[in-house]
């Protein structure tokens, strides 16, 4: 049966996978489409951001379920930020162990809900073997030894192992040990994220395919070409796909020819959020969260949560979580919050309820919660009231549409029922983000986060699968369709 290659390209947009097609300038993206199928409407999980939507693409569930709540996040238990590396200056304050420590190992092994299993354990469930390369996500049934280097600068324990499929690679720090001299020229060094790049994840699936050791499911991700569009902005992306469709090529072009690699294989590629361009003056298009709440004690990086302390905000780019700390600072947070027209969303939850206004929409809400009389496009039905036109949503008899703000329903539902504790999610509007003292900005460049559908559509190719299934229209649904892929060919 045929063996299944995924591949996780970070911030691949529709318009954009769009305008190099129309240009000819992506001949392996190309080769896969015209040989497979395409969807340029896929809407993925929120908050758009890596370590919440690599947990739903490899748990099939919403974070409400797998309680990744995004990369930034406040544990109310341990009263502490768990970062998972959003930026020097961020980790250096919350110190680099406590950061590693948490995207390494806590991550996998204690955020991630026990219940709801990865796709590799389903697959080994199955009998079926996996590879994981460079996916932050990686939990699976079998320990592997760090193999990092710079163990100390870590400040990780030499003996701790991490959780992963049979094959795991994530650049220095994890591969099979006869890879080591094949992908050391470009895993050393902090240049070359330690190995976390495409030029390394595409080399190590070549390796496994080479040596006769490519697994039924092999997930590669390429982080690459997220890093470039935070610097250029989505507006030069088509320059930036070129680069990952020549690392496809080189996947490609490990097989005898681009026929029998789609012959043997079921390709599949897909993203896991887009992005939006940031205007380029600071003080206009940066929305600063430090200067907004500066009514509340806030927490500071690095300082330890006390008596004192009101606020914990925690800045995922184009959205933040913000936690109360104390009785009735929610009402006082919110009102100060809609004051500011470029937030686009406010949400927050009441019982089994969600509330949602804007910012400059003072007077206005709508409120909704799980089943009732409304359906959406997913098959989920809902209660809702109140002005929906701020979730840009229509009503069609008992049909729910959806425009700016894809799949928002359950996306805010998954959000905000990630953790127990009261929060408030925030959204801005495009091209704003949000800032905090000494988190990175991307001024004139690319950022995402939000709920809005530059963030959230992502496009999806299938090719090789000769059984032509439908293809999903959620990321979140994509592991039972995987899964579907080997059921069918058992
Ligand atoms: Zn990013």
């Amino acid at each position: 049966m045929k063996k299944v290659i995924f591949i996780l390209v970070d911030s691949l947009m529709p318009n954009i996978l769009n305008e190099g097609l129309a240009a000819r300038c992506i001949p392996a993206l190309q080769y896969l489409v015209d040989h497979g199928e395409l969807r340029m409407d896929c809407v993925t999980v929120f908050p758009t951001m890596t370590a919440s939507i690599d947990a739903s693409l490899l748990t099939g569930a919403f974070p409400d379920e797998h309680k990744i709540p995004g990369l930034i996040w406040y544990d109310p238990e341990k009263k502490q930020m768990i970062n998972y590396m959003n930026g020097a200056a961020p980790v250096s304050k919350l110190g680099i162990k406590n950061c590693s420590q948490n995207i390494l190992v806590n991550l996998n092994q204690k955020h991630l809900n026990k219940q709801t299993k990865t796709i590799f354990e389903d697959l080994a469930d199955r009998g079926k073997s996996s590879a994981s390369i460079n996916l932050i996500i990686h939990r699976g049934y079998e320990q592997h030894k760090i193999l990092f280097p710079y163990k100390n600068l870590l400040g990780i324990h030499k003996e701790q192992l991490i959780s992963g499929p049979e094959t795991l690679f994530l650049g220095a720090m994890a591969y099979p040990g006869h890879m080591k001299t094949k992908l050391k020229s470009f895993s050393s060094g902090m240049r070359h994220l330690y190995g976390i790049n495409d030029q390394f994840s595409i080399s190590a699936a070549r390796e496994l395919i080479n040596r006769g050791s490519q697994p039924d499911f092999m997930m590669v991700y390429l982080p690459d070409n997220d890093h470039r569009l935070h610097r250029t902005g989505p507006e030069k992306g088509e320059l930036s796909l070129i680069k990952v469709d020549r690392q496809i090529e080189r996947l490609l072009n490990a097989y005898s020819s681009w026929e029998k690699a789609v012959k043997e294989n079921i390709f599949i590629i897909t993203s896991d959020h887009g992005q939006t361009g940031i205007g380029k003056e600071k003080a206009e298009h940066n929305i600063d969260l430090d200067q907004h709440l500066k009514a509340f004690n806030v927490l500071q990086l690095g300082e330890k949560v006390s008596e004192k302390h009101e606020l914990v905000v925690c800045n995922n780019e184009r959205m933040a979580y913000i936690y109360p700390l104390k009785e009735n600072l929610q009402e006082k947070a919110v009102n100060i919050l809609k004051k500011e027209t470029r937030i686009d969303l406010i949400s927050w939850k009441d019982g089994n309820k969600i509330v949602v206004t804007a910012g400059g929409k003072t007077d206005t809400t709508a409120v909704f919660y799980k089943n009732g009389p409304y359906q959406d496009p997913y098959g989920q039905s809902w209660t809702v009231s109140g002005d929906i036109s701020l979730m840009d949503m229509t009503l069609n008899n008992s049909i729910i549409e959806f425009n700016d703000y894809p799949d928002i329903l359950s996306r805010l539902y998954g959000a905000l029922f990630s953790q127990e504790c009261p929060m408030i999610v925030i959204t801005a509007r495009p091209r704003f983000e949000f800032t905090s003292k000494y988190y990175p900005k991307h001024n004139n460049g690319g950022s995402h986060g939000s709920l809005h559908k530059f963030d959230s559509i992502i496009p999806l190719i299938v090719t090789g699968d000769e059984k032509e299934n439908p293809l999903p229209g959620r990321l979140v649904d994509l592991k039972e369709y995987i899964l579907s892929l080997y059921e069918k060919d058992a």
